[in-house]
């Protein structure tokens, strides 16, 4: 980058943290996009002077709501409830509901962001949102949130629609929260849409649609090892996490020959050497999706696996990580081991898993590493594939609607390719990933006007 480019990063940076103070996830997104972007910015100075980066960074709306309801013992509880409207030139906005004691406007505004560039990867007519508030589904009833959702979709409805916005799933929001959403929209609004996706096969949902983000995060990877003359067979693979995405990676890598030696949660991780097969992986969906327990108790059941509590997988040997749970949850200290240990491709499934320095250390030391806005995209272009069904009222078979989401996910990582191949040859799928999501939300927009 030369000196010109890099004082346009710079001050654009000072602008996006004066402008949105103390808001360290989305500062940390906007860079990312901002450093790959701005030596194109630079040589396409129409985008400068339409200021369509500074567009794009500024969401076109944002609705924060109180959600009241009451507990099982009759309290009265309150959370705060959001919704991102990032950016409409490609579509509705469409991304994801988080429920998690962590959610804050800061964190939405990033997943909203990466989530405009990642849907404008698809190839899908879709704009970018991110919703979700900072309740905590963890301990609660199937009554209490039950409660909540309806209380939460009692607002958020006004803002959404087919043709609007289509909220989907993401941390803490499932096939049970998605269908007491669904369920109370369908209520006030007295009509039968596809607004929300992830719903149940039997009221719209799409198959393959709770597999996709997970297969499709392998499928990527897939690509990118076969640069190298690689594949998943025979290959050890450390995940994090063990919700959505974290099984669904481990059942594709598992079918594809690799062997998955760890799975995770917040409060620590299992390291099973001989590896969590398919019916080990049914007992996790179990413990996880309808239990509701805890990743500390595949051991009792598995007693040849170790759990590690407040550690992160990252220790454990590999060929593959796939990093699966949440953000930042891959230091630069993990980043060096992994490489030290072995590792030579990452694979985000989660949403901006890996830190800068972590980022940094593999690009140095030119293993395969793959950002979350390419590698998981699966799950929106699913989700979007969803749409269309729901539109035309069809239902797809599971082999057409797989047969797209690995149509769409080699498509990404061509568009990846094209992008981001450096002079040595070497792909670097982050600046790939920023400016091929780019130019299509940046065309739009200087088509549309200055709206
Ligand atoms: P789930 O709620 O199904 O699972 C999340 C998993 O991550 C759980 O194992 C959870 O553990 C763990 N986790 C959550 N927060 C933390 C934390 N702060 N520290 C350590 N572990 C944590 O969510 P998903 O699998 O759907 O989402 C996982 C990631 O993938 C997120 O980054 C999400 O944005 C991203 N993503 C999801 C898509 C989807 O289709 N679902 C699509 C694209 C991206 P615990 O049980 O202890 O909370």
């Amino acid at each position: 980058m030369d000196q010109n480019t890099k004082n346009y990063v710079e001050s654009f940076m000072a602008n996006i943290i004066a402008n949105n103070p103390g808001e360290k996830e989305f500062h940390q997104a906007v860079r990312e996009v901002v450093e790959s972007v701005a030596p194109y910015i630079e040589a396409y100075p129409y985008l400068k002077e339409l200021k369509v980066l500074e567009r794009i960074a500024e969401p076109e709306r944002v609705i924060m709501f109180r959600v009241p309801w009451v507990d099982d013992k009759g309290e009265i509880q309150i959370n705060k409830g959001y919704r991102i409207q990032m950016n409409s030139a490609l579509g509705p906005y469409k991304g994801g509901l988080r429920f998690h004691p962590s959610v804050n406007l800061s964190i939405l505004k990033f997943l909203a962001f990466e989530q405009v560039f990642k849907n404008s990867l698809t190839t899908l007519p879709m704009g970018g949102g991110k919703g979700g508030s900072n309740f905590n589904p963890k301990g609660k009833s199937d009554n209490e949130v039950m409660r909540f959702c309806q209380s939460f979709m009692t607002e958020l409805q006004r803002h959404i629609g087919q043709d609007t916005d289509v909220p989907a799933g993401d941390i803490g929001v499932g096939g049970r929260e998605i269908g007491y959403m669904f369920g109370q929209y369908k209520r006030l609004r007295d009509e039968f849409t596809g607004t929300l996706t992830g719903k149940g096969l039997a009221w719209g949902g799409s198959l393959m649609r709770p597999e996709a983000t997970g297969y499709g995060a392998c499928y990527f990877a897939q690509e990118m090892l076969a640069t190298r003359g690689k594949s998943y067979e025979g290959q050890t693979v450390c995940i994090s996490g063990s919700g959505n995405v974290a099984q669904y990676a481990a059942e594709k890598a598992t079918a594809l020959g690799a062997k998955v030696l760890t799975l995770s949660d917040s409060n620590g991780f299992i390291y099973d050497p001989d590896g969590i097969d398919q019916s080990k992986i049914e007992y996790v969906k179990r413990l996880k999706n309808v239990i509701r327990g805890r990743i500390k108790e595949y051991v009792k059941e598995y007693p040849n696996a170790k759990y590690f509590p407040d550690e992160r997988p990252w220790s454990i040997p590999c060929d593959i990580a796939m990093p699966c749970a949440t953000q930042n949850e891959v230091n630069e200290e993990e980043a060096r081991l992994l490489v030290k240990n072995g590792c030579y491709c990452v694979t985000e499934g989660a949403n901006m898993p890996c830190e800068p320095a972590a980022i940094a250390v593999f690009h140095e030391a030119k293993i395969l590493y793959s950002p979350g806005k390419a590698s998981n995209a699966g799950g929106v272009a699913t989700s979007g594939i969803e749409m269309s069904q729901n539109s035309i009222r069809q239902k797809w078979t599971a082999e057409e609607v797989d047969a797209q989401l690995h149509r769409i996910m080699k498509d990404i990582h061509a568009a990846c390719v094209k992008y981001g191949t450096e002079e040595d040859g070497y792909v670097n799928y982050v600046k790939g990933a920023n400016i091929a999501g780019f130019i299509k939300v940046a065309n739009a927009m200087v088509d549309q006007g200055v709206v």
